[in-house]
């Protein structure tokens, strides 16, 4: 019985996890989509760039894995500076500039 109810309440701290990480996700995706409409905006305006070449440029870097798939699939390093996660072709991390390995 006591090994039925430490399962059970082991379940339960696993699905709150989950449910916590899930929360971080949707944490970080709400401060990536501000940080992305926020460049948008200063490149769209200081630069003229309009949604056709933006469109064109996501086409683009969109297929550099050889998939139009919506996602920016490949390899990802972590950044031994600030631990965020990188894009392997990327030489210098997007968010703290320090050297990623190649
Ligand atoms: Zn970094």
């Amino acid at each position: 019985m006591s090994q039925i109810f430490s399962a059970r309440h082991g379940l339960e701290r696993t699905q709150e996890a989950v449910v916590e990480v899930r929360k971080d996700l949707y944490r970080e995706i709400d401060r990536l989509l501000l940080i992305n409409e926020a460049l948008w905006s200063i490149v769209s305006e200081r630069l003229g760039v309009g949604e056709t070449e933006l469109s064109a440029r996501i086409h683009a870097i969109d297929l550099r894995d050889g998939r139009l798939d919506g996602r920016v699939d490949g390899a990802r390093v972590v950044c031994a500076s600030c631990g965020k996660m990188n894009l392997r072709f990327h030489q210098q991390c997007i968010f703290c500039a320090a050297d990623l390995p190649t």
